[in-house]
């Protein structure tokens, strides 16, 4: 128990001086904080520049607490959580491992080292957005998570910055279950993750803001806004129970497992969940739910 403390602490101080590196030094081309803001600058102005919803504010319903969101969860929760939660899980999995007499290395179905950097590349991004397909079609399935998955499907009007309005909770799932096919491959190193992780903000921030593209025949690969918004329906289709399009950056898996639905154009649908009515509308009681939250009584 100690060790896993001592790396949580290790991570957590290397964390902390990666991040003033990040903040001082800003010619590094992978540098998140900057890459953050001049995607989401960027599909700001786009959404300015091509509204769907010509009616909507620039600064529409949220755009201040999704805004807050953005950096409280991609830039502190996020790296933390990802940075203390591999160096523990990879530690933890080790010593299970040690048990039976075993080391990760030995279960590496092999190293992407040893393939061109483009197809370890490429692979990497596969197989972490399957991964996330599925962590997310569970955040639908699972009561529980669903608790905290509601968080995101709170938001009321779209807008770029909507992405990145998660509970928490997300982030240790999401990173928990990517973590396992991640260290079986094994060999990915840091600037392909960055390349990877970029790509992923950036289609995410779109696949949220308030323009009405689908990429033409890239719509079957890439998720976009026409698509997702269907995610977000407050309505769902007739005889479906959780959801549907739960692609993250690939569509792709929703075409193959059947569960894309795009029945028409969704610009104006009404947006959130069944009985969003009394769901916190600020931050910290959003963070806190479902503790706290006051359950009332079905009318009947
Ligand atoms: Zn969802
Ligand atoms: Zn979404």
């Amino acid at each position: 128990m100690e060790k896993y403390l001592e790396i949580i602490k290790n991570s957590y101080s290397g964390y902390w001086n990666y991040l003033k590196y990040e903040l001082i030094d800003l010619n590094h081309w992978d540098n998140y904080f900057y890459g953050l803001i001049a995607i989401s600058l960027l599909v700001w102005a786009l959404e300015i520049l091509f509204p769907w919803r010509k009616h909507q504010s620039v600064f529409r319903k949220d755009f201040w607490l999704d805004t807050f969101y953005m950096f409280f969860n991609f830039f502190i929760l996020n790296l933390i959580i990802l940075i203390a939660l591999s160096n523990t899980a990879s530690a933890f999995f080790n010593d299970i491992l040690g048990v039976i007499g075993l080391s990760l290395h030995q279960l590496q179905l092999f190293d992407v080292d040893d393939l061109p950097r483009w197809l370890g590349l490429f692979i990497f991004f596969l197989i972490s957005d399957f991964v996330q397909w599925n962590t997310h079609r569970l955040l639908h399935r699972v009561p529980w998570l669903w608790n905290f998955h509601k968080v995101h499907h709170s938001v009321k009007e779209m807008g770029f910055a909507a992405h990145l309005r998660y509970h928490w909770m997300e982030p240790v799932v999401y990173k928990s279950l990517l973590y396992i096919p991640i260290a079986i491959i094994g060999g990915f190193d840091a600037q392909d993750v960055a390349i990877v992780y970029f790509f992923a903000i950036a289609i995410g921030h779109l696949n949220h803001a308030n323009l009405g593209w689908d990429y033409g025949i890239f719509k079957y690969v890439f998720n976009n806004p026409k698509m997702h918004i269907w995610h977000h329906a407050k309505k769902m289709p007739q005889g479906v129970r959780y959801g549907v399009n739960y692609g993250l950056t690939l569509s792709l898996w929703d075409y193959i497992f059947g569960t894309s639905h795009v029945p028409h154009d969704g610009r104006d649908i009404e947006l959130g969940f069944h009985g969003d009515e009394t769901f916190p509308k600020d931050f910290v009681r959003q963070e806190m739910y479902p503790a706290f939250s006051k359950r009332k009584a079905p009318k009947h």
